[in-house]
């Protein structure tokens, strides 16, 4: 089987999405792009991650052609291309609907950086990509246009995409936004939360980056 190690990454990663409440029965999606081959891994559209077998991912070349694979890919296919074709750094997508990312989605709110935890994770301030219909060209062209040094993306009207240089690293992205999206929710409803300025969003993201943990 081509991509063992990949596809294991991935259900890893959607058992974990659920693990941490970020998404809900089938909702969102997981790919990873082999830095070797080129090719892509995506989970299938609408299975449950928890049931997933390594030979229900599906591998796609660049262009969406399926190279192995038994499963209809997931819907965001497209979208999960089109951002490996704009960025050769994003080796890992996760979208997601998590709840309180998704509350400033659908007001179509930018999650400004209230917390270090933010700065270190996700790097900057989130913005919004306008809404296009899932699988439309025109929503990679927008979620594209946003991508900046931060993580993540949100969909008007519908969820968060976040990346990063693997799968491990979306995932974190995707955790810690939706920790920090949870935190400025809350504190927005008591008063009115300070930002950290961009000075100290770069200070904290670069410790987090190259002196962070163990390595
Ligand atoms: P899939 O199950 O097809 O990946 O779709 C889920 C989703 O979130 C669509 O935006
Ligand atoms: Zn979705």
């Amino acid at each position: 089987m081509i991509l063992e190690n990949l596809r294991k990454e991935l259900i890893r990663a959607g058992i974990q999405l659920k693990e941490y409440g970020l998404v809900t029965l089938t909702g969102g999606n997981v790919s990873a792009r082999d830095y070797r081959t080129g090719l892509i891994a995506i989970t299938p559209s609408g299975m449950e991650y928890h049931g997933l077998d390594l030979e229900d991912i599906v591998i796609v070349d660049i262009d969406g052609n399926i190279v192995d694979g038994i499963r209809k890919p997931s819907s965001d296919l497209i979208t999960h291309l089109q951002i490996y074709r704009a960025k050769e750094d994003i080796n890992g997508i996760i979208h997601t609907h998590s709840t309180y990312a998704s509350c400033f989605a659908v007001l179509n709110e930018s999650i400004p950086v209230v917390s270090t935890t933010m700065a270190n994770e996700v790097g900057g301030e989130v913005p919004v990509a306008k809404y296009a219909p899932v699988g439309s060209h025109e929503l990679g062209e927008n979620i594209i246009e946003k991508i900046g040094s931060q993580q993540a993306v949100l969909l008007q009207n519908h969820g968060v995409f976040t990346f990063g240089k693997d799968v491990y690293h979306a995932l974190v992205s995707a955790v810690m936004l939706e920790d920090s999206a949870k935190v400025c929710y809350l504190a927005k409803n008591i008063g009115e939360p300070l930002r950290l300025s961009q000075e100290e969003i770069r200070r904290a993201n670069n410790l987090y980056q190259y002196s962070y943990g163990q390595n």
